[in-house]
């Protein structure tokens, strides 16, 4: 295709504010399916996807479309994540396109991750529209929004296109609007291939896909590639493009955006931002590529049945066929016996790991606090990666301990301001910058991750009845007074529930996890002594008293099939019991230490 008939673009947006709807809006005016393989948000396939209403994989779709001009353009859609957990594959998304479609909900205005998006595309380069979604609400408040994206993006909004991706009305305009404002891809036929490797993923059809943008040279069937980070050379074996339906092509060309197979066994062989080049005729340099995404947050998984550990360890594999930026690696704890240390881009990302180990895999598992990446300097001049509070040295042979800290964009509106600034300062925030665009603020904070990743965005929700909104980014590391602060269940420390906090949260967090355990561990033969203890030092302490019947004497002489079914009841509460000690723990409490701001 000639490059001036290519437009490349990606939707951004806040979550909710419409993209998935526009994305498939745009596939129905172009005809890429019929209305009956039309599904509703055709882009978001998992299915934990369509539950959460969230798209997690970055998509992409080649559309045919007719201009009023009567010429045929070919578009490329990327689809992007709208969760900040997700924000890399925004950023590989961009950077195979032009331009994008900044989607605005007229009814709510500009939103944390309307703004976090905005930013990475103007990185990008990206010519960007402006669109204000959902104007048929009532509530919809166009030419207000429309000062608003101007007042606090600093672009001009003046020739928004203003839709409904509910009911279809401005579709027509949208498109218009790609073909004639957005810019075409350049490239040089004749040079050497360049491509860049934007995202790949196992399918059990295909095989390991490669999802491509041409920027210098063709990219055909039976070319011999070499990605040019290890010099691995491959055949490739099919090209193709996403009409949503993948449809072999042949080839790709300058601008192009599509997916090739070649015969490759694993994800991890294909890194995201690397360049693909030809084996005969090599480029002389890889595009840049942009930043991988690094594990931020960490947590142990355990089966909950000793006996499936086999089976975790298989179907983590499996996940990781399709998800390169999780990580795992086998760990033992003493309280929860053999299970994976796994790395996670946030708190979101592991949630949906362990619902499909549990959903996909039918697994039963047992999951620690999760806990941030920390630096830790020994006095030998050494330095560590922390990954794991138990394997927390020694605290004489430390130096200095650093923690990962975030800048943090947050929106709100006027009236939940203050509970918002409280909720900072108790994290530890300290205050960047405070704002505001008509009646509402935004404060920019710099915060402790380790502050975050336990609670803060369902509390954030709360304090502000779901109206603050909420984007970040990493912001290096800085040295902090962190402990280690060890749970002793009858003076045994239960490695499992160890966590690193900062000295002036330990004792707050000490306290309220012990009072926690005490309610979720059962009175059992004797009595039970639960204490949180920093080194040598008893910060809280709880008890459980001694049982005093056993389960049965509520039944005595009474109806043998209750008997049983108590019996079995208990047996099953043992499954999922952890022996410690003589003091058996139920898994529940294990998720609780993470549940204690
Ligand atoms: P995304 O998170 O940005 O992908 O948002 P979705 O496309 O999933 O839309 C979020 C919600 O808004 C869904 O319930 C949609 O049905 C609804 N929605 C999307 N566009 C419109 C619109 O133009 N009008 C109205 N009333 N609702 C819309
Ligand atoms: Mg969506």
């Amino acid at each position: 295709t000639a490059l001036e008939l290519i437009r490349n673009f990606s939707i951004i947006a806040h979550i909710d504010h419409g993209k998935s709807t526009l994305a498939d809006r745009l596939i129905q005016a172009c005809g890429g399916l019929s209305d009956r393989e039309m599904k509703e948000q055709v882009l978001d396939s998992m299915d934990i996807e369509r539950e959460r209403g969230i798209t997690i994989k970055a998509q992409t779709v080649r559309l045919q479309y007719k201009a009023s001009d009567g010429v045929t353009y070919t578009l490329n859609l990327m689809d992007t994540p709208g969760h900040v957990d997700f924000a890399y594959e925004v950023s590989r998304s961009l950077a195979a396109c032009e331009g994008s479609l900044l989607v605005v909900d007229a009814s709510q205005g500009v939103e944390a991750q309307t703004l976090a998006n905005v930013y990475q595309a103007l990185d990008a380069h990206h010519e960007i529209v402006p669109v204000l979604n959902k104007i048929d609400l009532p509530a919809a408040e166009p030419e207000r929004i429309k000062t608003q994206i101007e007042d606090v993006i600093g672009i001009d909004a003046s020739d928004a296109v203003m839709i409904s991706a509910k009911t279809g009305l401005g579709i027509g305009d949208v498109l218009e609007a790609l073909v004639k404002r957005l810019p075409p891809p350049t490239g040089d036929e004749t040079a050497p291939l360049k491509a860049l490797l934007i995202d790949s993923w196992y399918d059990a059809y295909l095989g390991v896909v490669i999802l491509v943008r041409v920027r210098d040279g063709i990219l055909k069937t039976g070319a011999k590639i070499k990605l040019m980070s290890t010099g691995a050379v491959y055949q490739v074996d099919r090209v193709g493009a996403f009409t949503p339906k993948a449809t072999t092509i042949g080839e790709l060309g300058p601008g192009e955006v599509g997916f090739i197979t070649a015969g490759i066994k694993a994800v991890a062989d294909c890194a995201v931002g690397d360049t693909i080049t030809e084996e005969k005729r090599p480029a002389a340099a890889p595009l840049a590529g942009f930043k991988p995404s690094v594990p931020v947050v960490f947590c142990g998984l355990f089966p909950a049945d000793a006996a499936e550990f086999e089976h975790l360890r298989e179907s983590l594999q499996k996940l990781r066929l399709n998800d390169a930026s999780f990580q795992f690696e086998a760990e033992s704890s003493a309280a929860l016996g053999f299970g994976f240390r796994c790395g996670f881009l946030g708190l979101l990302h592991l949630e949906i790991i362990q619902e499909r180990l549990e959903r996909e895999f039918n697994l039963d598992l047992v999951t620690t606090a999760p806990s941030v990446v920390y630096k830790v300097v020994l006095t030998n001049g050494e330095e560590m990666e922390l990954h794991n509070p138990a394997d927390m040295p020694d605290v004489v042979r430390i130096e200095e301990i650093q923690e990962p800290w975030i800048k943090a964009t947050i929106m709100v509106p006027d009236e939940h301001l203050g509970a918002i600034l409280a909720l900072c300062q108790e994290r530890r925030g300290i205050q960047i910058d405070l704002t505001y665009a008509g009646n509402r603020a935004m404060a920019v904070y710099r915060l402790p991750l380790n502050e975050v990743v336990f609670d803060f965005y369902d509390r954030l929700k709360s304090v502000s009845r779901g109206y603050a909104s909420f984007d970040y980014a990493l912001d290096g590391y800085e040295p902090g007074d962190l402990v280690l602060l060890n749970i002793l269940v009858n003076a045994e420390p239960v490695d499992a529930l160890a966590l690193i906090v900062h000295r002036s949260q330990a004792d707050r967090r000490g306290r309220a996890l012990c009072e926690k355990l005490k309610d979720l561990i059962p009175p059992q033969m004797f009595q039970i002594a639960i204490q949180a203890a920093i080194g040598g030092r008893i910060i809280a302490r709880e008890t459980v008293r001694a049982m005093r019947k056993d389960v049965l004497s509520k039944c005595y002489g009474g109806d043998i099939s209750r008997k049983r079914k108590l019996l079995e009841k208990q047996k099953e509460g043992k499954k999922r019991m952890r022996q410690f000690g003589k003091v058996e723990i139920p898994q529940s409490a294990f998720l609780a230490a993470l549940k204690t701001g």
